[in-house]
């Protein structure tokens, strides 16, 4: 189904980047899947045409010729929550941790797969619809694959067997649960989870991801749910590509 469909009438989507080549594989994606495409070759363009066209989403590459994407994102963020999925080139991992504690939603890197572009575009546009209608749509639970999370309850279940979680794990797990599908930096984990006076702790992330891993992962080395995003931070997936039967959520329910 595409954006069109669902939304009743065209989501519309600015990219700003000045590689003709990639915005044009942008805009034959986007409008594939029925996005409205606006494009903008540098940032001083991208800043006018978001002013001037209000799109609901914005891709916006972090190498433009005339302003730092860095720059560009805090200028938006002045007057606009618009979610920006940046995009950057590989080895930018502190590019992209900057942008975003600046702000911006998420990050494709260069290259990137058309699937990908889209679970980002749709991530960020959901997040972006669950704010503007006031705030956490807060389901009572979380299921992807055989891992279900029953916040009402505060009970974790993989495949249908109760694990058991530390106040802290527990903290971290539903950091991720209402963030779903979107990366999570160092920083705003520690932010969240163990609040303003341990950011300098950076290695609590990293130990107690891994203690979830241990617990919600059949191999925490191979995770499937809790995944890395190499110096950037994690990213719980909401959509689980392994074969997983389509009833077998159901069954893993208490
Ligand atoms: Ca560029």
């Amino acid at each position: 189904m595409s954006a069109k469909e669902s939304a009743g009438m065209a989501t519309h989507v600015l990219v700003i980047e000045d590689d003709a080549p990639i915005r044009r594989f942008l805009q034959a994606a986007l409008e594939n899947q029925g996005y409205e495409v606006a494009e903008a070759e540098t940032g001083r363009q991208g800043i006018e045409r978001i002013l001037s066209r209000m799109p609901d989403l914005v891709v916006l590459d972090l190498g433009l010729p005339d302003m730092d994407g860095m720059d560009i994102i805090g200028r938006v963020r002045e007057w606009s929550q618009v979610p920006i999925v940046i995009l950057s080139a590989r080895g930018q991992e502190n590019d992209k941790v900057n942008a975003l504690n600046a702000g911006a939603d998420d990050y494709l890197t260069k290259p990137f797969g058309v699937p990908e572009l889209l679970a980002r575009i749709r991530v960020a546009l959901r997040h972006a619809a669950v704010l503007k209608a006031g705030g956490q749509e807060e389901s009572s639970r979380f299921q992807v694959g055989d891992l279900l999370v029953d916040l009402a309850n505060r009970r974790v279940f993989v495949g249908g067997r109760e694990v058991h979680l530390t106040p802290i794990e527990y903290r971290l797990l539903t950091t991720f649960v209402r963030n779903p599908g979107k990366v999570l930096t160092h920083r705003h984990l520690l932010q969240e989870v163990w609040g303003p006076g341990c950011l300098n702790q950076t290695h609590y992330p990293r130990m107690y991801v891994a203690s979830l891993r241990h617990k919600l992962e059949e191999d925490p080395a191979e995770p499937r749910y809790l995944l890395t995003e190499q110096g950037v931070g994690y990213r719980l997936v909401e959509e689980y590509g392994g074969e997983m039967p389509a009833d077998r959520g159901a069954a893993a329910s208490p």
